[in-house]
């Protein structure tokens, strides 16, 4: 936040060892960070994504950010993804995920406002304890919710990439937010599913509380993704505060 000046940020992402292209984009500027996962043929995936992470880095700096400019903020990029795709014929049907989290004022005093679309995802570590604070939107994820599978079941579910909200549809679905204050020594991790499909979240939450710089945390979290198989891109954005490096 604006008042904690020592929150640093560090973005890391790979390609894994079995597709070709990288098409998740990261952002973290400020106390603006965001995680896109893009879709799409003939490399269009990376292009969705990055219109994505562009779009909302664009609120970047601004002061007294609501809630309710963030959404406004995924619209716009949602607009931007239709846009280039009616332009460019092999951008046809491209998408992308977005997870973001941003300082906000709300009522006077700082919170935090987390946005989501898609499967990425938002994590807060308070004393050791990792908490997901988006809620997917994939066809796994609907059936954990229905008592249908287990967590790790999702995981290695051959459904597991299949989203059921994203950017680069018309209309929009529903964007989800949450508003919550901040917390003394928390930390946040926004990842692309490369990496919860490859790590617990037990694994997760003992690196992500490590006594190490934001940097090293996103480069070791990636690098157990890849480690573990890298069956997708791998992307993470880690936030805390205190030490640089
Ligand atoms: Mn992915």
């Amino acid at each position: 936040m604006s008042s904690t000046p020592a929150l640093l940020a560090a973005t890391a992402t790979d390609v894994g060892r079995v597709r070709q292209h990288n098409e998740d984009a990261a952002l973290a500027v400020g106390t603006l960070f965001v995680v896109a996962d893009g879709m799409g043929g003939h490399q269009a995936g990376e292009v969705a994504s990055r219109i994505a992470v562009e779009t909302m880095g664009r609120l970047a700096g601004r002061a007294g950010l609501r809630p309710r400019d963030l959404v406004e903020q995924v619209e716009a990029a949602n607009r931007a993804i239709l846009a280039s795709a009616a332009e460019h014929p092999e951008q046809a049907g491209m998408a992308t995920t977005l997870a973001g989290l941003a300082a906000v004022t709300v009522g006077g005093s700082e919170h935090w406002a987390v946005v989501n679309i898609g499967d990425s995802r938002v994590y807060r570590l308070i004393d050791g304890q990792l908490a997901q604070v988006s809620a997917d939107h994939s066809e796994v994820a609907d059936l954990v919710r229905a008592g249908a599978i287990s967590k790790d079941e999702a995981r290695r579910h051959p459904a597991r990439n299949i989203v059921t909200r994203c950017l680069g549809r018309d209309p929009l679905e529903p964007v989800d937010t949450w508003v919550f204050r901040p917390h003394p020594g928390e930390r946040f991790l926004l990842c692309s599913d490369g990496l919860t499909n490859e790590l617990d979240v037990a694994e997760i939450a003992t690196v992500l509380g490590r006594e190490e710089g934001p940097q090293t945390l996103a480069d070791t979290l990636v690098a157990r993704a890849v480690a573990s198989g890298g069956r997708d891109n791998v992307t993470v954005v880690v936030v805390r505060q205190g030490i640089p490096g």
